[in-house]
């Protein structure tokens, strides 16, 4: 049956190849990519002409490799680890704070005159040629596939039940009178003492400084469950950044950070496409995720573009979206996340102590997301190797838990 549009906005949507439900960096990636692979493409969100709330962060390397690597806001030639305070561990490695402005811009180009809409998808339903979706407003698009991008509580793609865990910070631009900390490097995972922090309940400093007069500080919690509220992170960025010795002249911007981690992967047997934090991007031991949809867009646009029935190019894009390998390995991630959620600082830091200490190679593969299953297994046993022996039984007893042995299945399932 053909589809007939029923107003000017289905009308000027008929003929889309996409409609990509989301304006955040994922969805962003996803259109952009289907742009380039000659699809016709549509973009739906409700932030279209505001600016990105996050401040998103990235290795200067990963993200010249993924071709953004100019669209940096600023860089620091290394980045730190304090996991044996007060000797910060170099990483040789280095990072950067993306210019979000520019990163949608780079977007905005690439889409060229393909329509945006401004609204918010409501439903999805599917027939023989396409899908339909509805905006929360009652108007309707039509393209003969939908990729939902529109963010951790996605609007329209299945998600698996389960029980994440949750990365929460409080994040503050400051302008400050002084400040001790050294310009060409920014402090990844901060570990030091918090003056007030529970040891049972560790957070860290992530800290990236632009100039003598102003500086990013956010105090962290790695992974919990449930989530730290946000609020608590306050009195403990408080105090360190006191006992630092920094000296706040004033906030300029706040930053709220939530974000859900070792989500279960979306089922694959549906036709809306779940991508980025959608899809469950998030690396479970890290929060990020914009490299890999970066990564992957050009991936799920290329799937797309090889099928035209509905159905088989859905098909086809969840299977280039999270291959079978990538599932295997993300399950093991998710392993990793567990063990992380039970442990207290002491054991937080002789944990990342083990993990900064394997090769450059292993962990940079580990955190990107990209390393093989073998790869991932290495890098967690020469963690394992390297850690404590109270810390390795209690690995093994996570192993053994309800929680490690369900990732360890879906190892087996892929
Ligand atoms: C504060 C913070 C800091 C982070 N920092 C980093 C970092 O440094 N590096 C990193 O890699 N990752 C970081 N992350 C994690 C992750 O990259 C982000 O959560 C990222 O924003 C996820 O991108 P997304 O496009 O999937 O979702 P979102 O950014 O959430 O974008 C979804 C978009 O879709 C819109 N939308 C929602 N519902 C609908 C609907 N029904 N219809 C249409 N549009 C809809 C939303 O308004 C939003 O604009 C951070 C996350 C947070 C919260």
């Amino acid at each position: 049956m053909v589809d007939r549009p029923r107003d000017a906005t289905q009308r000027q949507s008929a003929n889309l190849d996409v409609l990509v439900v989301g304006d955040g960096p994922a969805g962003f990636a996803a259109a952009a990519a289907c742009a380039d692979a000659g699809l016709g493409v549509g973009l739906v969100g409700d932030r279209l002409d505001e600016a990105w709330p996050a401040n998103y962060g990235g290795w200067v390397d990963e993200l010249a490799e993924l071709g953004v690597g100019h669209l940096v806001r600023h860089t620091w030639r290394d980045a730190t680890v304090t996991v044996r305070p007060p000797h910060a561990r170099s990483l040789g490695r280095g990072y950067a704070l993306v210019d979000g402005e520019a990163l949608r811009a780079h977007f905005a180009e690439r889409l060229g005159d393909a329509p945006r809409w401004s609204g918010r998808g409501a439903t999805a339903t599917h027939d023989a040629t396409g899908t339909t979706v509805t905006l929360t407003d009652g108007r309707t698009l039509r393209a003969r596939c939908v990729v939902d991008a529109s963010g951790h509580r996605p609007a329209l793609a299945q998600r698996a039940a389960g029980d994440p865990g949750f990365q929460t910070a409080l994040g503050w631009l400051l302008e400050v009178e002084s400040h001790p900390f050294g310009l060409d490097t920014m402090r990844l995972m901060d570990f030091g003492d918090a003056p007030g922090g529970d040891p049972r309940r560790p957070t860290f400093l992530y800290a990236m400084p632009f100039d003598d007069r102003h500086v990013f500080v956010e105090e962290t919690t790695l992974c919990a469950r449930p989530a730290r509220p946000i609020d608590e992170h306050r009195p403990l960025l408080e105090a360190r950044l006191a006992a630092l010795g920094v000296r706040v002249k004033r906030v300029l911007e706040t930053e709220r950070c939530w974000i859900p981690m070792g989500v279960p992967l979306p089922p694959a047997d549906q036709r809306v496409v779940p991508f980025g934090g959608a899809a469950g991007f998030v690396h479970p031991a890290t929060g990020y995720q914009l490299a890999t949809a970066l990564r992957r867009a050009p991936a799920l646009a290329a799937a797309l573009a090889a099928h035209d029935a509905p159905a088989e190019a859905a098909a086809a894009a969840h299977a280039a979206v999270w291959p079978a390998d990538a599932r295997r390995v993300w399950a093991l991630l998710t392993f990793g996340m567990e063990v992380l959620l039970d442990l207290d600082l002491a054991r937080t830091r002789a944990f990342f102590d083990g993990f900064f200490a394997v090769s450059r190679a292993d962990w940079s593969a580990y955190l990107a997301g990209t390393a093989t299953l073998p790869q991932v297994a290495r890098t967690m046993t020469r963690v394992f190797g390297a850690v404590s022996p109270g810390l390795k039984l209690r690995l093994v007893r996570h192993g053994l838990s309800g929680y490690g042995v369900g990732a360890l299945r879906g190892l087996v399932r892929g």
